[in-house]
């Protein structure tokens, strides 16, 4: 399978194969033929409406109508950002500031912001559906145009928005659809949100393969008693999620081969993939293949995939990250130098799906991108080696992002939010780490002036503060009120102190 063009694709199946099921709910199936219609009517609402070219906000969670507007906002030449319902406030003023929207399409209930942005929301959004049938064709555009930006943790305290263009995207589509015995026509478990790229590992190959999307929403996936009685009766082939959700679904001991007989392939990205996870999932599910990918957002969704076997489990102490994909080059550098096979430095990747760069964010795009052999490229911050037979293998951060549950965060982040809290004179944030896993935030605080009696009551104040900015998945679990911070002997705050103290040995 190779795909020329992302809409394009889509178009094809919608044209050849209109019934064909595209997004499958437990009470309601949508069909192709229903997502190009509906996003043909939003791309010709948009061009009507719209004066720039800017990109459309698409505010929700996983609902159909999310896909018809990422379709249209692609088809009318126009990039989408993806924002969930849980978004503080204050995280959405700060998105908008940096992406200047012209249009907002709220599919979820919008309590945000009163802010001078277009919006339609989901009763207009039905009435476009309805209105007279429009001829539409596609807005041209170029290769390096942005499809999407997915905004991400940034260490300033403001996210940066990571650009991502139809020849990127089209990049990794290509490498999916050919490198994973992936076959037309699956159907894909759709579950990480689509503020997270992970989502996108399932949407477009789903999409361009005319392959079906099955949605555990959020509110199933919140609810365990739900949660363990849907597994064992999705109807997918493919799972994509995150190490962490599998872990969390393979507590449901019916969540096997004989009861899901059609799974017959496991895409993990986004953390380390635990040997014991990865075991448990080759006995559970013998006939499946396990993927075990790695990316950045920065270089879109993934560039390595290895299958995971009994063998490659017993052959390295952590799990590798995969072979590189043909169109791709990783390169392992230490202070600019290129290191060989089996030397240790941060993992750079060059290729036609690294990103152009944060959006309105010269800045950081200078920092973190870079130009190797004329080739774009991206500093991951990552640490790792190649093997000699050029399998990538992981060794952690070189910096203070780190991956919770699945979710990417800076802590300078976090330190940041804390600071400008009113109960908080200084702090820092440490993750407790148990098999390299994170498994607690303890933030260190020294506190202002306050009145409160009791320490939990200053806790409730200081994490009131900042769910105001932070999502709720950044806020520490722990916090440890103290009346200094170590120091490092240049002045700053010595976070590598404390975290040897949080995870001795
Ligand atoms: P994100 O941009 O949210 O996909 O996060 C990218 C980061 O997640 C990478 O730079 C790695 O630090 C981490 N990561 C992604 N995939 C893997 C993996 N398979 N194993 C270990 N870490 C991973």
């Amino acid at each position: 399978m190779k795909v020329n063009a992302i809409i394009e694709a889509i178009d094809t199946w919608a044209a050849n194969a209109p019934d064909r099921e595209v997004y499958r709910e437990s009470e309601r199936v949508y069909t192709y033929h229903q997502l190009v219609h509906r996003a043909n009517q939003l791309a010709h609402y948009f061009e009507e409406n719209l004066t720039t070219n800017s990109p459309i906000v698409v505010f929700g969670e996983l609902e159909f109508d999310m896909l018809v507007a990422f379709l249209a906002a692609s088809k009318s030449g126009r990039a989408y950002i993806p924002i969930e319902t849980t978004t503080p406030q204050e995280r959405i003023e700060l998105i908008l500031s940096v992406a200047q929207p012209e249009m907002m399409v709220t599919i979820g209930d919008w309590q945000g912001p009163t802010v001078d942005v277009k919006q339609v929301d989901l009763e207009q959004l039905h009435a476009i559906y309805q209105g007279p049938s429009q001829r539409w064709q596609n807005v041209p555009r170029s290769e390096d145009d942005t499809y999407y930006i997915i905004f991400t943790s940034g260490t300033t305290g403001v996210p940066k928005g990571v650009q991502i263009s139809h020849s990127n995207l089209l990049s990794f589509v290509n490498w999916t659809l050919s490198d994973f015995d992936l076959q037309t026509g699956m159907a894909y478990l759709a579950q990480a949100p689509y503020s997270f790229d992970l989502s996108v590992m399932d949407l477009y190959p789903a999409l361009t393969s005319g392959g079906c999307l099955v949605p555990l929403t959020k509110a199933v996936v919140n609810n365990f008693k739900q949660l363990f009685q849907v597994l064992p009766t999705l109807p997918i082939n493919v799972w994509v999620s995150t190490p962490s959700f599998v872990n969390i679904c393979l507590m449901e001991p019916n969540f096997d081969q004989s009861h899901l007989p059609g799974m017959t392939h496991f895409l993990f990205c986004g953390e380390e993939l635990p040997k014991k996870t990865a075991h448990a999932l080759l006995t559970r599910f013998p006939q499946a293949k396990i993927f075990n990918t790695y990316g950045p957002t920065e270089a879109t969704v993934a560039i390595s995939q290895v299958e995971i076997t009994e063998q490659i489990l017993a052959d390295y102490s952590r799990v590798p990250i995969g072979y590189i994909k043909e169109d791709t080059v990783v390169s392992i550098m230490e202070d600019g130098q290129l290191l060989h096979a089996g030397q240790l430095g941060e993992i750079v990747i060059s290729g036609p799906s690294v990103s152009k760069g944060y959006l309105n964010n010269p800045e950081k795009t200078a920092a973190a991108f870079v130009t190797i052999d004329g080739q774009p490229a991206y500093r991951t911050g990552d640490r790792g080696q190649l093997t000699e037979e050029g399998l990538l293998l992981y060794e952690g951060r070189l910096d203070f992002q780190i991956k919770f549950h699945g979710y990417r965060m800076e802590l300078e982040e976090i330190d940041h939010h804390l600071c400008e809290s009113p109960w908080v004179k200084e702090a820092v944030v440490v993750p407790k780490y148990r098999e390299n896993k994170v498994e607690q935030l303890i933030a260190y605080v020294v506190p202002a002036d306050h009145t409160f009696e009791k320490e939990y009551q200053l806790t409730k104040a200081v994490k009131a503060s900042i769910g105001q900015t932070l999502m709720a998945y950044m806020i520490p679990q722990k916090m440890v009120y103290v009346p200094r911070l170590p120091q490092t002997a240049n002045g700053k705050i010595d976070r590598k102190t404390l975290i040897h103290e949080v995870n001795p040995s």
